[in-house]
């Protein structure tokens, strides 16, 4: 499991740290996600794997995409 966003060089930092989301296991909304990291290398891993192993923080994402307070990460 990683501990930073996945997004590739995510500007969020210590300085301004941000909160960290799992990616959703709805597939449908995963992939929403991976659009929104723009990696190419996420996008043929499953939700699950993604859910597990990655995370976003909420610097990308307007509340639209996140469900609350569901997704985030302690
Ligand atoms: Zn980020």
């Amino acid at each position: 499991m990683q501990n930073h966003c996945a997004v590739p060089n995510c500007p969020s930092g210590k300085s301004d740290p941000q909160p960290l989301f799992r990616f959703p296991s709805d597939a449908e909304r995963s992939k929403k996600w991976v659009e929104k990291c723009q990696r190419q290398d996420l996008i043929d891993k499953s939700p699950g794997h993604l859910s597990r192993y990655y995370r976003v923080c909420g610097k990308h994402f307007g509340p639209s995409l996140i469900d609350t307070l569901h997704y985030k990460c302690k």
